[in-house]
């Protein structure tokens, strides 16, 4: 009735869960940055920011799309992180990306890793529910383009750099609940089965539809 009403404001996209296919599947790179990536990248980051619990990142298999893009926002929030992060030294990355964030990142690559490795307690809005520690290198060299097109390469370290791997294990079908030890693994399974089990039940309905 109202589809003459340009609405501005990018539209929230439904975030897949568990048992959706586009988690698991090889994401295919992003030819050319063309209106559709941009708006795609505008309404993920709505996406991503306005989630129950908002989230530091989000991959666009997670909204259904196998394309090689990532939005990141691991910017310090409460005025405690803030304040650590001035006394830490930031990376290369979080000093140039950080000031841009929230930001789309378009086939964004991970070049090389530290040897030193961080454990790390992580979640995603995929798999709401589970958690586990997952060990991953401190540091990596990222490379990939911003929306404007320009190209970066960055050591990335900290929350970003996690962030960085989480985000970009999603466009090769990987999940974090791959990467948590065994015994984690086991006290997610009914959770991950439970969700796999409510995409199923959309998955037939929107078939009948
Ligand atoms: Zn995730």
């Amino acid at each position: 009735m109202f589809d003459f009403i340009k609405i501005s404001r990018p539209r929230r996209m439904r975030v897949v869960c568990n048992g959706h296919p586009a988690l698991r599947m090889k994401s295919l790179p992003v030819m050319a940055i063309t209106d559709e990536i941009r708006e795609l990248a505008q309404r993920m980051i709505v996406t991503m920011k306005e989630n129950e619990i908002p989230g530091v990142g989000l991959a666009a298999p997670q909204v259904g799309v196998n394309k090689r893009m990532i939005v990141i926002d691991t910017r310090p929030v409460g005025r405690k992180e803030k304040r650590a992060e001035k006394q830490k030294q930031l990376s290369p990355g979080e000093m140039m990306l950080n000031p841009l964030m929230p930001l789309a990142l378009v086939n964004p690559e991970i070049l090389s890793s530290s040897a030193e490795t961080e454990t790390c307690g992580e979640g995603c809005l995929s798999l709401p529910g589970v958690e586990g520690e997952v060990t991953r290198p401190a540091k990596v060299l990222l490379r990939a383009k911003l929306l404007d097109g320009k190209e970066v390469m960055l050591e990335c370290g900290g929350l970003l750099a996690r962030c960085l791997q989480h985000e970009i294990d999603h466009l090769d079908g990987v999940l974090f609940y791959d990467r948590i030890p065994k015994e984690q693994q086991e006290a997610a399974n009914d959770v991950m089965a439970e969700l796999a089990a409510q995409e199923a039940m959309l998955a037939a309905t929107q078939q009948k539809i």
